[in-house]
């Protein structure tokens, strides 16, 4: 039945022909993901993908990173840090509330910073979403992130959304490099936004919102970057267009936060 609605998908979103296949190698842990890929848009800066699944691989893993672009950049990480993304969490924490300390207590920034700090509170002690280690899909995604970005010149972010329908899932990937004058972020692409309206005319429903947080050693003030929270605009995103998860990676781990814990992030006023 599954195999049924997978063929039915892939004829639906118009990449039928292309069988599902493994993709990935035993040592990545994901050998039994069977994933269909379709390039959209392809530019000398990157491609928009559509990656064809079924909705249990989309929880498939453990990931093992396992290529040498992977490897490098762990190693890239470990040398400048040991922290968990819990203690990077806690150490976001810190540097905001030195920040605070030295503000009047009605001042407007400092009244943001305790309102960040209590949003990283939450994450931290669980009771907003769940950082865990990277699953197949996140991994996979990452690694064609890599595959096109250097991660260790400068932070660069790539995105993709998840669209669901009847046990089948379609990845509309954005990976795209960025030149280090870029405002760091990401938006979907026009190629992306087209497919996404055509899949939900269709029926399909807004599953996940997927993006990286890079890490960045350069800020003075000790911010490495590679954060587990979702920024003002992820929140503006995540409330306004309500994908049933919103998943943050830096790489090394993820934050899946469901829907219901959107509305518990206080937002900036
Ligand atoms: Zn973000």
């Amino acid at each position: 039945m599954k195999l049924i609605l997978f063929s039915k998908a892939l004829l639906f979103i118009g990449i039928f022909g292309l069988a599902p296949r493994i993709l990935a190698a035993r040592s990545d842990g994901c050998a039994d993901l069977r994933l269909s890929k379709q390039t959209l848009r392809s530019t000398s800066t990157g491609l928009t993908s559509v990656w064809v699944f079924s909705e249990k691989d989309f929880s498939q893993g453990p990931f093992v990173p396992s290529s040498t672009a992977e490897k490098s950049h762990i190693q890239w990480v470990r040398q400048r840090t040991s922290w968990s993304s819990r203690e990077n969490l806690r150490n976001g924490i810190r540097i905001r509330q030195k920040t605070v300390n030295q503000l009047p207590r009605l001042d407007v920034f400092r009244l943001s910073l305790e309102r960040d700090i209590r949003n990283l509170s939450k994450v931290i002690n669980g009771s907003i979403g769940r950082i865990r280690p990277l699953r197949c899909i996140e991994g996979l995604a990452f690694r064609e992130y890599l595959r096109i970005a250097d991660l260790r010149s400068h932070p660069q972010e790539f995105q993709a959304i998840f669209m669901e329908k009847d046990g089948v899932i379609a990845m509309l990937g954005d990976f795209y490099r960025k030149k280090p004058s870029d405002i760091v972020g990401t938006m979907p692409s026009a190629a992306t936004l087209k497919y996404k309206a055509q899949l939900e005319q269709k029926g399909w429903v807004f599953h996940a919102h997927l993006h990286n947080h890079p890490f960045d050693f350069t800020n003075t003030y000790g911010d490495i970057g590679g954060s587990l929270a979702p920024s003002d605009p992820d929140l503006e995103i995540y409330l306004s267009q309500k994908p049933r998860y919103a998943l943050i990676t830096n790489g090394i781990e993820t934050i899946e936060i469901p829907q219901k814990d959107f509305s518990k992030f206080e937002r900036a006023k």
